[in-house]
């Protein structure tokens, strides 16, 4: 794993880094889980700026300001809902973690949080999103311009023991 990836157990909201990123529904009215814990502590401000956005695909990221929050900057992408597997689930996935770290660099992001997108209501097995997710974070970072930290955020000691298993996994694979 590259060093300036690091996985912490924690809310989201709480950290005082240049951007985070939000697992939004494609309305981007805000919902439940992490979204709804965003735009509570961001204010009603954010959902303001969300209403001009007119949404956003699977897929894709949207920046807003971060208003009330400590973070500069939140970063919405929606994530696939879970199906079956083989309706692109892990290529919409890869997408999100591949155009929100876009969206942080052309705004020179130099710190970035991500929670476990896609695992919550919709679904996503977390084990095989935070393989992915962690494979993203490393393939971006060789080539990063303004990125000098990324945390994956879980939010639960069970979500957090899996990262950090998958983290062991991707340096022992790396080893071979
Ligand atoms: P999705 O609809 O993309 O599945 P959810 O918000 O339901 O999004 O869940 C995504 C992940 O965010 C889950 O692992 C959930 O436990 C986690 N989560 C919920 N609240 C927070 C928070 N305040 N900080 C970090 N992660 C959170």
């Amino acid at each position: 794993m590259d060093q300036r990836i690091e996985i912490i157990r924690g809310d989201i909201t709480k950290l005082h880094v240049d951007a985070i990123v939000n697992a939004a529904n494609s309305s981007l009215l805000g919902g439940g889980g992490v979204d709804g814990a965003i735009h509570r502590a961001a204010g009603p401000q954010l959902l303001e700026e969300c209403r001009t956005l007119l949404g956003c695909k699977t897929g894709e990221a949207k920046i807003t300001k971060g208003y009330n929050l400590p973070a500069k900057f939140i970063i919405h992408t929606v994530g696939p809902i879970w199906q079956n597997g083989n309706h692109d689930e892990d290529e919409l996935l890869a997408q999100c973690y591949k155009n929100s770290l876009r969206a942080a660099e052309q705004n020179h992001v130099e710190s970035i949080a991500f929670p476990s997108i896609s695992t919550g209501v919709y679904g996503f097995p977390i084990e095989r999103a935070s393989r992915i997710a962690l494979r993203e974070m490393n393939e971006h970072l060789p080539h990063a311009q303004t990125i000098q930290k990324i945390i994956a955020v879980c939010f639960s000691e069970h979500d957090y023991r899996l990262y950090l298993a998958s983290a062991k996994e991707f340096d022992e694979r790396k080893k071979i």
